[in-house]
């Protein structure tokens, strides 16, 4: 007999940014005023008509456990979408619901996986990534980019990558940290590559309705019939609809692949809530203005952010084309000193940020990016205001 506990699960790290979302809170409960730029969540409210159908739904009664993979009314409306926006064909039972993006992205891990296989991750990365693919048995395997590259794969580089252990390859598109968007050229030739070599793209879209400057969201899956089987599109309703807490998320796959993901959702989870999905059949066919006055105004915060940072010395970002992330180079800050402590690392940037001046910031190590933060503009031009104010004056006491 042994009481020790999983190695696998003890492996795990903690999610970075909730810790540091947690600790800009505890500051600002203890009446510190704290700016944060860490949340990855829309500061919005979800919209009106979206809670009314939330409030519907628990008079009407609609409080007992649906089908394990979603309720056949929220599955229709997903694959309208699908079509709609995606232009991506997925019937009904090729499409699962669950509880968040998380949690989809579990279950396409779980279905896929064996012990030892291989799924690229480029790199910069949002921190979920790596974890998950460990926890299900998976080899997470680094893909660097550059930065003049736009932190984009470059299709060399992803070749000379590819092993016959590699099962996947996880594509996040607009991509948290970096902002960046995929032309479809660029998709393409991954597109290509993963048909000729036979691995599976998993498709993180949750960001698809934030884009700026004109630039096309598109759907790898869309590019051709071959490559729409290897794909495992995945989106939710978090982010465009602000609808965070609620945690709706759905994949578009091969029916073999939802019936797998299906029956391990019904033994781990059972339905995701069904007040939650309800919410989210107005999210999605409801009025949809809510969603453009949200982007336009992470749009007006995301080119105030971006013309602050252009204004500050040691420190850079490209500029982010989708998300809401601005994703700066601090390697320019190592070496300074900040009132006696030498600054060697994003992190120790980010920890006298939050300490000496109340700004919470990411860094980015766990991005796979250690001289990098980023800094959220889902929150309101005061705040944003006021944070970059406080950060022009950290860097230039430096
Ligand atoms: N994918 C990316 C790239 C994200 O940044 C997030 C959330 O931060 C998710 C998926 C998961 O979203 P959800 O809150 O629906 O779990």
């Amino acid at each position: 007999m042994s009481l020790e506990l999983s190695k696998k699960a003890k492996s795990v790290k903690q999610s970075s940014t909730l810790a540091i979302t947690a600790k800009a809170k505890e500051m600002k409960s203890s009446g510190i005023d704290v700016v944060g730029f860490g949340a990855g969540e829309p500061d919005f409210d979800t919209p009106e008509n979206i809670r009314n159908a939330g409030k519907k739904a628990i008079d009407d009664g609609f409080t007992r456990y649906t089908p394990a993979s979603g309720t056949a009314e929220l599955k229709k409306a997903v694959s309208a979408k699908f079509a709609e926006f995606n232009h991506l064909h997925y019937d009904p039972d090729q499409i699962v619901i669950s509880n968040g993006g998380k949690h989809s992205l579990t279950n396409i891990f779980q279905a896929i996986t064996n012990p030892g296989d291989e799924v690229i991750i480029p790199v910069p990365y949002w921190l979920t990534y790596p974890e998950l693919v460990k926890m299900c048995d998976g080899v997470p395997v680094f893909l660097e980019t550059k930065k003049e590259n736009g932190f984009k794969i470059d299709i060399e580089d992803l070749k000379a990558l590819v092993s016959p252990a590699t099962k996947a390859l996880i594509l996040n598109t607009p991509c948290n940290p970096t902002g960046m968007i995929y032309s479809k050229a660029e998709l393409q030739a991954i597109a290509d590559l993963a048909v000729e070599k036979d691995f599976f793209i998993i498709a993180d879209e949750m960001y698809e309705y934030l884009t700026y400057c004109g630039k096309e969201h598109v759907s790898i899956a869309s590019l051709g019939e071959e490559i729409y089987k290897r794909t495992i599109t995945c989106s939710g309703v978090s982010k465009a609809y602000a609808m965070t807490g609620w945690r709706i998320g759905y994949t578009g796959s091969s029916k073999e692949i939802a019936k797998i993901m299906s029956s391990i959702q019904s033994h781990e989870t059972s339905n995701p809530n069904s007040i939650a999905q309800k919410a989210a059949v107005e999210a999605l066919t409801g009025p949809q203005d809510a969603i453009e006055m949200m982007r336009q105004a992470f749009d007006e915060r995301r080119q105030y952010m971006k013309k602050r940072i252009d204004g500050l010395p040691l420190v850079s970002a490209l500029e982010p084309d989708g998300a809401f992330y601005c994703f700066i180079d601090c390697s320019g800050l190592y070496g300074k000193e900040y009132r006696g402590a030498k600054i060697e690392s994003a992190a120790d940037a980010a920890a006298i940020l939050l300490e000496e001046f109340h700004v919470a910031v990411v860094p980015c190590a766990d991005f796979g990016c250690p001289t990098y933060i980023r800094l959220s503009y889902a929150t309101s031009m005061d705040m944003i205001e006021k944070g970059m104010d406080r950060i022009e004056s950290f860097v230039s006491e430096l």
